[in-house]
Order: structure tokens, then C-alpha cells, then sequence
């Protein structure tokens, strides 16, 4: 299975990304998780991305897409795949296409989560990340167990720097303009499947596999 999780910021696509990838076993590629995780080693690479996620905006599409390319050149990804918050822009979409034909593996399908933005601003200034296994919370609509620590693995919770109101207002509107024209990209494949994300998280889990699951 080769899926790509689509959706505005905050729509719930890491949410869904580990459950979906060990339902199907296949790997879970985060973009936002590698450059964080760049940037918090010092890495060249997150020297370079540190600037656009403080801003709210896009790394270039170079630099992303060589990241991407490394990645699903290795050996692991041959069982599948899942992309979470790749692609962003159409260059990166019409590369990906191009790079997976000549890998032999295209794409089973697009999922895209919807949701209005008002909610999307709530879900993300009120969000909260666990610094062991990544795993996100909600201080409202996904809170943990207990307050300030992960339910999965006892971790400590932390709120990312871009998670801030001015940021997101700007995710939102980088995602209006740049990331949304995909939609219509992928409903040109015809691998499109839209979901409704502003129901329980439960729920949006078992669309999502009702839609990805072949007949
Ligand atoms: P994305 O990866 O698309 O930016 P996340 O999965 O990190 O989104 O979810 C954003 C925030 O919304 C998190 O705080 C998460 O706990 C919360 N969230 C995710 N799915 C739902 C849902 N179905 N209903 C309510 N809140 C949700
Ligand atoms: P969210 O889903 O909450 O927007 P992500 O973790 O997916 O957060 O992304 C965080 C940041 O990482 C983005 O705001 C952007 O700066 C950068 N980023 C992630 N994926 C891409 C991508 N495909 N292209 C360019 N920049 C990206
Ligand atoms: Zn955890």
C-alpha cells in the first residue's frame, strides 16, 4: 500500500499516520518530523529548514524533495508507504509522480482530511506533542491521561514553536495557496478520497480505511 495523507495543518494527519501505517505495515515518512528532528541534531539540513518552519512557511522544494527521494530509495520502503505532509507545492507532487514511475511504484491513493478553519486554529495552538514518540494531544479534544504527560509511553508533552496564533494563521493561508491545488491534482489520477476530519478521531480512522480498502 502507497498512500499520501493530504489536509491542512492541524487536520489530524499525524494523528491518523501511525495507526494507518501499522494497520498496513508500511513505513510512516513525516516531512515536519525530519526537519524537526534536524534541527533539534544540528544537522545541515536543519540549519537550512529552521528559518521556514519559525515562519510558517515552506522549505524549498529542493531541498524537500531531495530529503524525500533519499528516503523512499531505501530498502524498507518496498513494503509500502505512507507520505505525511508530503507533498506541499504541485512541483513537489508532479516530482513525486515522476519519481515513483521510475521506481515502479506509484501511488494506491490520496487521502485528503477536511476540515473548516476555525477549527484547524483551535486544534493547533491548543496541540501538544510528546518529546519520546512524537504522539499528539489535545488539551481539549485529545487530552492525555494525565496532564502533561504521553498515555502511550509516559513521555513529557511539549507545545511546538510553530504551534503559536501568528504562525498558524500563516500555515493556513501557505496551505490555501500552495499545498490546496492538489487536491485537484489528485482527483485528476483519480486516487483522490476526501474525508470528513471533524469527527471522532476513531471514526475519521475507520473512513479512511473504508475508503483505501480495496473493494
Ligand atoms: P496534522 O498532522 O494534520 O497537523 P495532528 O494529527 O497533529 O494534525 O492534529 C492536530 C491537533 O488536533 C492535535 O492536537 C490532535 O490531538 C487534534 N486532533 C486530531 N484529530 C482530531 C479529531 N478527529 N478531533 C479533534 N481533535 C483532533
Ligand atoms: P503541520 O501538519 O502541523 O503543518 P508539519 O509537521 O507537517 O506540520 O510541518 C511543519 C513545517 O515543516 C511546515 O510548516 C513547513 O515549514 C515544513 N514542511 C513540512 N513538510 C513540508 C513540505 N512537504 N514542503 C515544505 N515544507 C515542509
Ligand atoms: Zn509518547
Amino acid at each position: 500500500m502507497r498512500l499520501i495523507l493530504l489536509g491542512p495543518p492541524g487536520a489530524g494527519k499525524g494523528t491518523q499516520a501511525q495507526g494507518l501505517a501499522d494497520h498496513f505495515d508500511i513505513v510512516h515518512i513525516s516531512t515536519g518530523d525530519m526537519f524537526r528532528g534536524a534541527i533539534k541534531n544540528q544537522t545541515p539540513l536543519g540549519l537550512k529548514a529552521k528559518a521556514f518552519l519559525d515562519e510558517g512557511e515552506l522549505v524549498p522544494d529542493d531541498v524537500t524533495i531531495g530529503i524525500v527521494k533519499e528516503r523512499l530509495e531505501k530498502n524498507d520502503c518496498d513494503r509500502g508507504f505512507l507520505l505525511d505532509g508530503f507533498p506541499r507545492t504541485l512541483i513537489q507532487a508532479e516530482t513525486l509522480t515522476e519519481m515513483l514511475a521510475n521506481l515502479g511504484k506509484p501511488l494506491d491513493g490520496a487521502i485528503n482530511i477536511n476540515v473548516d478553519r476555525i477549527k484547524l486554529m483551535a486544534r493547533l495552538t491548543g496541540r501538544r506533542i510528546c518529546r519520546h514518540c512524537g504522539a499528539a494531544y489535545h488539551i481539549v479534544f485529545n487530552p492525555p491521561p494525565k496532564e502533561g504527560e504521553c498515555g502511550k509511553c509516559g513521555g513529557p508533552l511539549y507545545q511546538r514553536d510553530d504551534d503559536n496564533e501568528a504562525t498558524c494563521e500563516n500555515r493556513l493561508n501557505v496551505y490555501e495557496s500552495q499545498t490546496a491545488p492538489l487536491i485537484e491534482y489528485y482527483a485528476g489520477q483519480e486516487i483522490l478520497h476526501n474525508i470528513q476530519g471533524d469527527q471522532e478521531i476513531d471514526k475519521v480512522f475507520a473512513d479512511i480505511l473504508a475508503a483505501v480498502t480495496p473493494q
